[in-house]
């Protein structure tokens, strides 16, 4: 009996046998689902293999560059493959891009001169944007440079509000930002093809409005990306998706070439642009971790629908439901009190491969308003395609899970989870 021979695993591990069977009851639900998330990961295999081909992406490619990095191939290359796959003119994917917030301070700074307006239509956007823009007012944000904001709420029940947009729409409106993940935000993520609806809408109001995705989390979750609907950029981080979970650090930017090309120079120099920036030797990693993504994405999807189904039978408000089509990694579940948002956070540490001893206990994060709480214990700090949780500590104390590298992984994260809350009686078990 193969199933008791895991579970005995799994009380190793300490959980007990009521919650292992529970998890079992949400898995068995969820054939069908799985089975759909696996065609979208085959898709996505053969488009990642086939842009690989295409550009005869060869082993001398993995060699490391120093100094200026000039004729780096391997690093051109990679850059090819990522906008083929994307469907893009060009791509900048740099270890020089320190995470996803540099990658869309320097999408956008590097498109915005003074006099410009960027503008967000689907309401406010990720916390640590606030300060990029100055929407929190900051020494370097792109308001000090003259460049000004505006927003458009999203209606109550989460759709665009196209007048507010169009209303919003000015000569000024250089550029929109459009965050695919809802972060930290209780709203719907938007699937690409609403994302396409709202970007042939700002063109119709604006022809040559830059259309600017925040990607992060999204890539590989469906089977297109922004850029397959009108999307001009599209930015995100190599420690979420795309980086499969091998990239040490990272991120990128694809889409319209002349835009791209702004980005480069605005990263390196005017007149250096994309033809600097040595490797280091992160360039292997970078390539299989690109190769590996659409996999690794698809265990965190698993993860994510698993959590959705567990936490809302026990009566948990959950983003998104059990049951509703995703387009990014994370899943949101409404813990409701401090105790159970920490003793959550807990059961995921515990269930890491490193630091799994440590407590995590919230702190005050740089870019974040209110203290933040994290469970990570990754081979790369702070990646979160690695399982891991976090949630800022204000009601309705919500937790943010995503991640896992495999679906075992996953899975055994969140059980644990339900082992915290069901140990300190926060949750019982029906
Ligand atoms: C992760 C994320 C970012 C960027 O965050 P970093 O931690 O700087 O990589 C931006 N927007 C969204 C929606 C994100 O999920």
């Amino acid at each position: 009996m193969e199933e008791y021979k895991v579970d005995q695993m799994y009380q190793e591990l300490g959980l007990s046998g009521e919650v292992i069977a529970y998890g079992r009851q949400v898995e068995d639900g969820l054939a069908e689902r799985f089975r759909a998330i696996d065609e979208t990961a085959e898709y996505n295999q053969i488009k990642v293999l086939r842009a690989m081909q295409k550009h005869r992406v060869s082993a001398e490619y993995f060699a490391a560059s120093t100094g200026y990095g000039y004729n780096d191939s391997g690093r051109e290359t990679l850059e090819a493959v990522y906008a083929e796959t994307f469907h893009a003119e060009a791509a900048l994917v740099r270890s020089q891009i320190i995470c996803g917030t540099q990658a869309l301070y320097l999408a956008l700074s590097a498109n915005l001169l003074p006099g410009d307006e960027l503008l967000s239509p689907v309401g406010k956007p990720y916390d640590t944007l606030e300060e990029v823009i100055g929407i929190r007012p900051s020494a370097g944000s792109l308001a000090e440079y003259g460049v000004t904001y505006a927003e458009a709420a999203l209606l109550p029940d989460g759709s665009f509000d196209y007048e507010a947009i169009r209303a919003a729409v000015g000569p000024r409106t250089k550029m929109a930002t459009i965050q695919r993940s809802k972060g930290y935000a209780s709203r719907p993520t938007l699937s690409v093809a609403r994302i396409g609806e709202l970007i042939a809408f700002l063109k119709q109001c604006k022809p040559d409005i830059i259309c600017m995705v925040d990607n992060c989390y999204g890539e590989f979750v469906e089977e297109v990306e922004p850029t397959d609907v009108g999307a001009d950029l599209i930015v995100g981080s190599l420690i979420k998706n795309p980086g499969g979970g091998l990239a040490p650090c990272g991120g990128y930017i694809a889409g319209r070439e002349d835009l791209v090309e702004r980005c480069a120079r605005r990263l390196s120099s005017p007149g250096l642009g994309k033809e600097v920036g040595a490797n280091l030797g992160v360039n292997r990693d970078l390539y299989q971790g690109f190769f590996l993504a659409p996999t690794i994405t698809a265990g965190a999807l698993k993860g994510a629908i698993f959590a959705a189904n567990l936490y809302e039978r026990l009566g948990y408000p959950v983003l998104p439901n059990g049951s509703e089509s995703r387009h990014d990694i994370i899943q949101a579940v409404e813990l409701k009190s401090p105790e159970a948002l920490c003793a959550f956070c807990e059961g995921i540490q515990e269930a890491a491969p490193v630091d799994s001893y440590v407590t995590p206990v919230p702190w005050d994060m740089p870019g974040y308003d209110s203290p933040v709480i994290m469970a990570a214990g990754a081979f790369v700090q702070g990646s979160s395609i690695e399982l891991s949780a976090d949630g800022p500590l204000k009601p309705p104390y919500t937790v943010f899970f995503q991640g896992g590298l495999t679906w075992y992984h996953a899975k055994t994260g969140i059980l644990k989870s339900l082992q915290k809350l069901v140990e300190r009686g926060i949750t019982k078990l029906p």
